[in-house]
């Protein structure tokens, strides 16, 4: 109600311009016999408004267009913020690949229109990198391991951060002996690459393997992929192991 009152009794920005618009058309209504010292007069006024009127309107047109300016500024600005809070959201901040959730809400979408080849990664003996080498040792470590996945993951496949040390590759429709060949590359690419550890030692990592037919779900693909994985490693580390097949394939050997 206060608000009403006030803009009510605001004066109008044109009140000038207006007054002198009145005038001149009082001198016009009058008819064409009026003095000559009042059209004068009318027509002065109204000239002096008009002139006020074209440079305020400049000025709220510049006045606009720097609003607009601003207004797609930050416009963008908070595109670029929701995008960066996406790939804060989806991404794990040491590696750049997918984290936890996201990797999982991804497998998960592709299982509804595909069967599904899932690898999970676990790097062999990597707490002796920590405890032997210190912690940013242990995560260039972590860093080189998410090179090789990035280097032989074919595209269409997606990398994520399951865990500290573990990861996982989705293969949306890739049979297992397909990606349990992708999962013996990256072995052998981790196993061959020179970490540039202190006493020179290298770094394996142990693999499982699991596919599981179109409906399945990132918690039973990843289940039946951790029992391989550790059968991988009670078997000596460094190794590919596949899970079993659903009971109607016929079940592939355990280890590559
Ligand atoms: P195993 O061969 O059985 O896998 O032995 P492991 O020593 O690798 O054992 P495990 O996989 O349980 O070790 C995980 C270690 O990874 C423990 C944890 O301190 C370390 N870790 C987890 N996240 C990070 C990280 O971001 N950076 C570093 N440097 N270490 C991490
Ligand atoms: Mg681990
Ligand atoms: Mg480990």
């Amino acid at each position: 109600m206060h608000d009403v009152t006030a803009t009510a009794t605001a004066p109008d920005l044109f009140d000038a311009e207006r007054s002198a618009l009145a005038a001149a058309r009082a001198v016009f209504d009058a008819g064409p016999q009026q003095p000559a010292a009042d059209c004068h007069q009318a027509l002065g006024e109204l000239m002096g408004a008009f002139d006020r009127l074209l440079r305020e309107t400049r000025r709220l047109v510049r006045r606009s267009d720097r609003s607009e300016l601003e207004m797609n500024r930050l416009n963008q600005r908070l595109q670029d913020l929701a995008a960066e809070l996406e790939y804060r959201a989806t991404h794990d901040p040491l590696t750049g690949v997918l984290n936890r959730a996201a990797i999982i809400d991804m497998a998960n979408r592709h299982f509804v229109s595909h069967d599904l080849s899932l690898v999970v990664l676990d790097i062999d003996h990597f707490k002796r990198v920590n405890d032997s080498f210190g912690h940013p040792t242990g995560d260039q470590v972590i860093l080189g391991v998410v090179d090789c996945l990035k280097h032989l993951v074919p595209a269409g496949a997606q990398v994520g951060r399951v865990g500290g040390e573990e990861f996982t590759i989705v293969l949306p429709g890739w049979p297992l002996e397909r990606a349990a060949q992708t999962a013996q590359l990256v072995r052998r690419a981790i196993e061959g690459r020179a970490f540039g550890l202190p006493d020179g030692s290298r770094i394996t990592a142990s693999f499982g393997v699991s596919w599981l037919a179109r409906g399945g779900s990132f918690d039973l693909a990843y289940c039946a992929a951790d029992e391989a994985l550790y059968a991988a490693k009670r078997g000596g580390r460094n190794q590919v192991a596949r899970a079993g097949l659903p009971a109607a394939e016929p079940s592939p050997a355990s280890s590559a």
